[in-house]
């Protein structure tokens, strides 16, 4: 099979057209590290282009046609887009589906702690990571503290150039002979993980002076620490309990290589899928069939939970969309979805020269070839994998050809070495043709991931052209 260079393929306006994405998407990345800073961001976005509020269009009695735009969200964490085609619901629409939670650290409910005057917030991780690969790096809190009477504090820290920054510490070397012979999967245990956040002690009065005797200073740091949390955010420490904080690497996504042909940043599992889908949902117009893109939380530990895809707020969602159209019937909705066609638009593990016995090299995406296809993932024997139709396949071969975009096939690792998954089987019990298709990335769920720009531009390309002409009908 022939493989091209994703590069060699783009004209001078295309490569001008791809590095000003690039920038657009680092911009993005550097700013939303969480599912609700993506949400906040693409409602902004989808606004200024003429989206409105599913919700608000159905109380204000509003009726929807062709070429209007809604969208949806979900507890603050996970949102649909819909563009109406000019097409009847019951010939199926089209459907781009990334996620927009990434693997992390999460502040726990009963965070912070005091020993040998060092402040501690506790976490408990978030989807698959290499735990060692989170200490000794500077790290954020991006999150959210509800309070009790409904009011939401909205935490960021560590990315301004004047915020401070926290950190988990490793042992060092010099100490280390009995940690180096652990294997890497206990070398830093998830207990270990704990964010350093405060050393300094609350400053005592000199009439203070019995209290200090009485308890020894005890948690003088915790103390000042809550003096502060409490000064700057009005919060105490059973806030916590209301709390989604959660900890990421500080710092701004950053061109790579000496070519800039790169993008080192965190989180591109799954926002350089979400990314370019939401940009081809606002820029592919005049639609034959309905468009919709799908952004949501929870997929890195299994899609569970309301914001997940297995929650129902998809399917809902769309019924009161068709029925603004005057086209619902349970029986309309369900014929809608097994006539639909769906993108997954999730990542792929990068083939890595350095780590090439992981990978079957015919079969693996490599960085900067172009959007890349993955039929089935899974883990063995295909297990837990949604294994897409060749006659959908087929279908997409012919759309992407006519739209010279450059793609790629590709399998997670060599068949025994592992597996995951992605959202493409939960779409795929409505009976709809699935197949996951996305951007390559090297250091998958490390801090810092990397992508190439070439493969970032193919998947707005490739998502825009599907939007435009997939027309794959079931029945
Ligand atoms: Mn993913
Ligand atoms: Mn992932």
């Amino acid at each position: 099979m022939i493989r091209v260079n994703a590069w060699n393929t783009y004209d001078e306006g295309q490569q001008k057209s791809c590095m000003d994405l690039a920038e657009d998407y680092k911009e993005f990345l550097s700013s939303c590290k969480t599912e609700r800073e993506c949400v906040d961001r693409f409602v902004n976005e989808a606004e200024a282009n003429g989206y409105r509020e599913l919700n608000e269009v159905r109380r204000e009695g509003g009726k929807l046609k062709a070429g209007d735009r809604v969208y949806s969200v979900w507890m603050n964490k996970s949102m649909v887009l819909f563009e109406i085609g000019k097409a009847p619901f019951e010939d199926g629409i089209n459907i781009v589906g990334a996620h927009i939670d990434s693997p992390r650290l999460d502040v726990k409910q009963n965070p912070l702690y005091e020993d040998s005057d060092i402040a501690y917030l506790d976490t408990h991780y978030y989807g698959g990571i290499k735990k060692y690969q989170y200490v000794t790096i500077p790290l954020a809190i991006h999150g959210v503290i509800v309070k009790k009477n409904g009011e939401t504090v909205i935490l960021r820290v560590g990315e301004d150039e004047d915020d401070p920054v926290f950190f988990i510490s490793d042992l060092l070397i010099h100490l280390s002979q009995e940690q180096m012979k652990k294997p890497a999967a206990s070398v830093i245990e998830g207990e270990a993980l704990d964010l350093i956040v405060g050393s300094k002690p609350i400053r005592l009065e000199e009439n203070d002076k019995d209290q200090k005797e009485e308890n020894g200073g005890k948690e003088a740091v915790k103390k000042a620490l809550l003096g502060i949390l409490k000064e700057y955010y009005g919060i105490d420490e059973e806030d916590f309990v209301s709390a989604e904080l959660e900890v990421v690497p500080a710092g701004k996504a950053r061109d790579a290589g000496f070519d800039r042909s790169m993008i080192l940043g965190y989180g591109h599992d799954d926002r350089s899928c979400a990314y370019p889908s939401f940009r081809a949902q606002m820029e592919a117009h005049d639609l034959d069939r309905t468009s919709c893109t799908l952004l949501v939380d929870k997929e890195e530990i299994g899609s569970v939970g309301a914001t997940g895809m297995q929650s129902r707020f998809f399917e809902n969602a769309l019924a009161e969309v068709m029925e603004l159209c005057g086209q619902y019937s349970e029986l309309s909705l369900r014929r809608t979805l097994a006539n639909s066609c769906m993108l997954s638009s999730d990542v792929s593990a990068a083939f890595d020269p350095s780590y090439a016995a992981a990978f079957e090299k015919k079969n693996a995406a490599f960085m900067g070839m172009g959007l890349a296809f993955n039929k089935f993932t899974g883990a063995r024997g295909k297990s837990g994998s949604n294994d897409a139709n060749a006659e959908y396949i087929a279908h997409l071969r012919q759309i992407f050809e006519e739209e010279k975009i450059c793609t790629q096939t590709a399998e997670l690792g060599k068949v025994d070495v592992g597996g995951g998954g992605t959202i493409a089987y939960i779409l795929a019990l409505y009976g709809m043709n699935v197949i996951d298709c996305g951007v390559p990335v090297l250091s998958m769920h490390s801090p810092w991931e990397a992508i190439s720009k070439a493969d970032l531009y193919a998947a707005f390309c490739g998502y825009k052209a599907f939007f435009q002409k997939a027309s794959f009908k079931n029945m």
